[in-house]
């Protein structure tokens, strides 16, 4: 005990951002006597959208120790394995972007180098046939990983498709039994200590004042302490991505849900299908300085699929981020901190990024300048590097129309510039410290968005020509029958998870 221990910590805010806070802290802070509250407003609600996430959320249920099947059934859950792309690279095109790992290399070369060098031979299957991911959502079916020594069953990665408000009140439940206290009321009035400008304490429409060490600013897109109190200023990102509008509505399933995410390009933007148990999610993220709302509506009404519940909600945001996560004694998380659009589901990535960060670099309340600093470097990072992942999607496409003409002329950065002409020159994908997308990703975007590379690895060469066919097709045809042995991702699903498709 040095004396200087955080002992309170206030979070603002009871949406996705605000319940995946106080559920990590509560966990973590479990035992120091550090009293969490949690103040949101039902008048003002939450966001309410958000629904698919990556395979690191699995990660973070597992470490709060929560029970997968029971919170898949709570939540009304699917499987996501990946993001089928329709339409993108050029109307009638489909590509698949895979989670998990790609195949195995051969000595010390990588699947990624010794596929090249047979794809550009015109000797290798298409990428996606050498992902079990890919191939199990294209199917229909899924299972999670098999104990099947040698088998691509042992790896399968995956994620889910949820309700983030489910999501949401799922975490409150699990909070509040690890002593989290909730206070409904909305902040009216933020107060600064005079000296160092810290925030002191909140004061809500009833009038009581709620004061803490630690703020963490789970507010939305109004920031109320990162910005409304602290102007911390905000970087706009819209020069790189486009979009700035969603249009958003449920529907009824017209079939059974798939295991992946469907994202159709459209003319000012692209649309997504999110199938959860009960219902189907929709949304067309666009542009408003291309299209009308109109146009918007009849698109997305037009290609639901299935009944619409609802009418259409319509959501404005600007891209970019908070130019420091971290602020004096605020952090800002979710959609406070900054907001990328949806198009990899990253958005819930980055809360549990930023609370994971905030447990590395947990202060005391002299709040040291270099974790403070640490902190905000490595969130900016991670941001960038999404925001890189984003904007190659949308300049490197054959779509014809206005937008797409003026996502082909935005300049890249040079980070994403430096990844692309790597690619190009032989094939090499680094990912670099702790950069989000792993080279699966970046290898079935970059190939599925038809760019490619001039010449493979030269170290390829050390390998038989024969030896990478045979090994090609023994993945191949290793994947095929792993597939066939696997249940319906709906099977899956109603089953319950724990017991289904454990055959293999
Ligand atoms: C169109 C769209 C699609 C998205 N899709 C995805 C997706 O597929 N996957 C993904 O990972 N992410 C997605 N996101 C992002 C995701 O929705 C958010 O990251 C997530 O919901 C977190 O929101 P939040 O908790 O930061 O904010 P909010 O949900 O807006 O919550 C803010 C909270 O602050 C409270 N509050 C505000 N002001 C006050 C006040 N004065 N006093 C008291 N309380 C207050 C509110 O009551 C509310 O509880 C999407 C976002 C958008 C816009």
């Amino acid at each position: 005990m040095n004396g200087r221990q955080i002992r309170s910590v206030v979070i603002v805010g009871g949406g996705t951002a605000g319940w995946m806070a106080a559920a990590g802290l509560a966990k973590s802070l479990e035992g120091m006597g550090i009293r969490i509250r949690l103040i949101e407003s039902g008048q003002i609600g939450s966001i309410g959208v958000g629904e698919a996430t990556i395979p690191p959320l699995m990660d973070f249920i597992r470490q709060l120790g929560i029970a997968e099947d029971e919170l898949v059934r709570d939540v009304k859950a699917t499987y996501k394995l990946g993001i089928g792309y329709r339409d993108w690279t050029r109307p009638g095109h489909f590509y698949f972007h895979p989670f998990g790992p790609t195949g195995p290399g051969i000595g010390s070369i990588p699947f990624p180098a010794y596929w090249l060098k047979m794809f550009l031979a015109g000797k290798a299957a298409p990428l996606e046939e050498y992902s079990i991911q890919a191939v199990a959502a294209t199917q229909g079916r899924f299972t999670r990983p098999v104990h099947a020594p040698n088998t691509p069953l042992n790896k399968i990665t995956y994620a889910l498709h949820f309700d983030a408000s489910s999501f949401a009140r799922y975490l409150r439940g699990f909070a509040e039994a690890r002593g989290v206290e909730r206070t409904e009321g909305e902040v009216r009035r933020v107060s600064l200590r005079p000296g160092d400008g810290f925030i002191e304490s909140v004061t809500l429409e009833s009038g009581e004042s709620i004061s803490a060490d630690l703020f963490v600013d789970c507010s939305g897109f109004r920031g109320l302490l990162i910005e409304g109190a602290l102007e911390t200023g905000y970087e706009d990102w819209s020069h790189w991505l486009p979009c700035d509008r969603a249009l958003v509505i449920h529907s009824e399933h017209a079939a059974a849900p798939d295991p992946y995410t469907l994202v159709t390009a459209r003319d000012a933007g692209w649309q997504w299908r999110i199938p959860l148990q009960h219902r189907n999610g929709n949304g067309y993220v666009y542009s408003s300085a291309f299209t009308s709302n109109d146009s918007v509506e009849d698109t997305l009404l037009a290609n639901l699929g299935g009944q619409p519940l609802g009418a259409p909600r319509e959501l404005r945001f600007t891209p970019g981020r908070r130019r420091k996560a971290w602020n004096r004694n605020v952090v800002a998380l979710g959609l406070a901190a900054g907001f990328l659009e949806p198009l990899e589901a990253t958005g819930i990535h980055l809360i549990q990024r930023g609370i994971a960060m905030l447990l590395k670099f947990f202060p005391d309340r002299d709040f040291a300048t270099a974790d403070v600093e640490r902190y905000n470097r490595m969130l900016e990072f991670e941001f960038s590097r999404v925001r890189d992942f984003l904007l190659m999607h949308y300049t490197q496409t054959e779509r014809s129309g206005a937008f797409w003409e003026h996502c082909r002329a935005i300049p890249l950065t040079d980070s994403l510039l430096e990844k692309i002409e790597l690619f190009r020159s032989h094939g090499r994908i680094l990912r670099e410290d702790t950069e989000l997308f792993p080279v699966i990703s970046w290898l079935s975007v970059m190939v599925g968005q038809n760019i490619i590379p001039r010449r493979y690895d030269p170290l390829v060469d050390s390998l038989d020509p024969h030896k990478i066919q045979a090994k090609l097709e023994e993945l191949r045809a290793g994947i095929k029958g792993c597939v066939e042995s696997m249940p319906s991702h709906w099977d899956f699903v109603h089953r319950g998870g724990a017991g289904a498709g454990r055959t293999a």
